[in-house]
């Protein structure tokens, strides 16, 4: 483990296309509970499967506006961290390309990060389930939290639903696909914050592997991939992933 920087320093300069896949641990520093995660303090109140469901927002979309609220307040204060600002720095400096993220939170595109697929759609929409008329969600949000009143489409009146993936909802095709197609060409895959237990997501490292990628996973805690990785870095990102820019720009 005492060479594992150096070792991941050198994948990452003899790749010729690296994509970077990252989890709710690169959030974390920056104050943002991974939503799905029973430890994140989201639940309470309510079980995930009360809220958090395509169901659930068409049955009681007081309790789903409830619950969302505190991770949207948050969503919406939160800073990137320096492993936002690493990815973006590496983005730069050419050695790395899209970025794949499980996130909803928009921290890596505020980091100035380019080609970010985000996987479990974004907190900064909100889009009307019927009619498909897309709103900002601080629109909505403001309106939410300062009357309390469940924002419907100003077109056709149906209530709004944030562009976040719910778990009874599918992934969005366009960032599924991209992300595939991303991966079918990586010959490196840098896994950053993520435990690799949310399907179907999880399965793009492993698809990347089977393909010949080389892999790096930094988490601070044991993934269900580790056995497939070539370097793991099981420090937070926030400390490792500043380590390795700095390495090569000197
Ligand atoms: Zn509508």
């Amino acid at each position: 483990m005492v060479n594992a920087i150096p070792a991941a320093v050198e994948l990452i300069k003899k790749a010729r296309h690296a994509v970077a896949f990252s989890g709710a641990g690169i959030s974390t520093a920056s104050g943002i509970p991974d939503f799905r995660s029973p430890e994140s303090g989201l639940w309470e109140r309510y079980s995930p499967g009360e809220v958090a469901s395509y169901q659930a927002f068409k049955q009681t979309p007081s309790h789903f506006y409830d619950w969302i609220r505190p991770l949207f307040l948050r969503a919406q204060e939160a800073e990137p961290n320096p492993a936002h600002r690493s990815l973006a720095a590496l983005q730069d400096m050419g050695y790395l390309q899209e970025i794949i993220t499980q996130n909803i939170d928009g921290l890596q595109q505020k980091a100035g990060a380019k080609d970010v697929i985000e996987l479990h759609g974004s907190a900064s929409t909100a889009t009307c389930p019927n009619c498909r008329t897309q709103y900002s969600t601080d629109e909505i949000m403001a309106l939410y939290i300062q009357k309390q009143s469940i924002p419907h489409c100003s077109l056709c009146r149906s209530v709004i639903k944030p562009d976040v993936v719910l778990f009874d909802e599918l992934l969005p095709e366009n960032a599924w696909h991209e992300a595939n197609t991303a991966v079918e060409k990586a010959d490196l895959v840098i896994v950053v914050g993520s435990s690799l237990s949310v399907y179907p997501a999880n399965m793009l490292p492993a698809a990347a592997h089977r393909n010949g990628a080389k892999i790096i996973i930094n988490s601070l805690a044991p993934t269900e991939n580790d056995g497939i990785a070539d370097v793991l870095l099981r420090e937070g990102c926030e400390f490792v992933l500043p380590q390795i820019v700095a390495i090569l720009e000197s």
